[in-house]
């Protein structure tokens, strides 16, 4: 019996905040693959701000999604046929497999995942998130011992790792993180020195009172009013490592830049420095292995957030940007 194929596809390009009336869902039959393909079924789907940035009709570091197009989503499958010797199947690879249960793609497009790896791991800390909060911290940041880390949205799969590379960087750290669950987890579970929930008001207090030696590093995973209250806290010759801007990803239109650009980034000689992740890949390897050590050791905890059902992208996307998870999170999909 031919395969079907369930898919989410763009159904209207949202213009404000994100929602599952804008994405259509349908059933094809299962593609073959022709020479040099691979057909892949999807097991784990990445959930991430960036969807939204990709809803935009202008292009960010990748393609717009185009209306009618599959969503386009980072997930991890298993190779069911191959037409290509490079892969066979059974394999476990990740890639740009969208939101849909099986893809059928160039064998270039895919990244052979090492055996016996939690899948859950590959798509969290030993995959794009955590090489994003390891390039990101310690390449762009470049933490000293002793210094203060500041890190936003830091009960998400980014900043959660971050927090704990920088307290093992020998830092004093401080994570934004919205109420005060999470605010507490993020102390007691994760080793964050002090957690401000910044959805309570106050946040210029509340940074001063938490950095009373001023910030080294501010780890800037949302942009908006707390970049801009960073700015004002940040130490002569800090970082601010310009990583993700969520808090604007579903903005209409984005708020304007903070105040103090240029003034205190000249008075106070700051770097402000944006990258992505992949300008780091000729390195992976070894940050991999960097990571696997550490999490073998206990020294670095995993969190990831399991939903399960493809059906589910949609709803979940929108529970993201309203804080609903606690490290990475991951849609089931088979
Ligand atoms: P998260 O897991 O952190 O998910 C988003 C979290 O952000 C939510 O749980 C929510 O937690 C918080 N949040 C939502 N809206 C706001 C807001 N308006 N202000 C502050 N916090 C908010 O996502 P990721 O860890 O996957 O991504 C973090 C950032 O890293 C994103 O900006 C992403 O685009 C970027 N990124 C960049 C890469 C690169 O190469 N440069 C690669 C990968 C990711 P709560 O409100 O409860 O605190």
């Amino acid at each position: 019996m031919a395969r079907t194929n369930r898919r989410w596809l763009l159904a209207e390009r949202p213009t404000g905040m994100v929602g599952p009336e804008h994405f259509r869902f349908d059933q094809v039959p299962v593609e073959s693959p022709g020479p040099g393909q691979v057909l892949v079924r999807s097991l784990w789907l990445s959930l991430d701000p960036a969807n939204r940035a990709w809803l935009a009709p202008t292009p960010t570091y990748k393609s717009a999604v185009q209306p009618d197009e599959v969503m386009h989503g980072f997930a991890l499958g298993r190779v069911e046929e191959s037409g290509d010797p490079r892969l066979a199947p059974g394999d476990i690879v990740s890639g740009m497999l969208g939101w849909q249960d099986y893809a059928t793609l160039p064998v270039a497009e895919v990244h052979k995942e090492p055996a016996g790896r939690d899948p859950r791991h590959a798509m969290g800390v030993l995959g794009v998130t955590g090489l994003t909060a390891y390039f990101g911290l310690l390449e762009v940041g470049q933490p000293k011992v002793g210094e203060t880390v500041v890190v936003s949205a830091a009960g998400g799969a980014v900043g959660s790792i971050v927090g704990q590379l920088a307290k093992l960087a020998g830092c004093r750290v401080v994570g934004l993180a919205g109420g005060p669950e999470k605010c507490r987890w993020l102390e007691q579970e994760l080793g964050f020195d002090v957690a401000i929930d910044y959805r309570a008001g106050n946040l210029r207090r509340a940074m001063k009172a938490a950095c009373p030696d001023g910030i080294d590093v501010y780890f800037d995973n949302v942009g908006g009013d707390i970049l801009a209250t960073a700015l004002f806290l940040m130490n002569e010759r800090g970082r601010i490592v310009a990583c993700g801007n969520l808090s604007q990803y579903n903005a209409e239109r984005p708020a304007p830049g903070p105040m103090g650009v240029p003034g205190l980034v000249v008075v106070k000689r700051l770097r402000i420095e944006g990258f992505i992740v992949t300008d780091y890949y000729d390195r992976r390897a070894a940050a991999e292995a960097a990571l696997t050590r550490l999490l073998a050791s206990g020294q670095l905890k995993a969190v990831e957030d399991v939903v399960e059902g493809l059906e589910k992208a949609p709803a979940t996307l929108v529970e993201l940007f309203q804080g609903r998870n606690r490290g990475k999170l991951l849609i089931k999909v088979a």
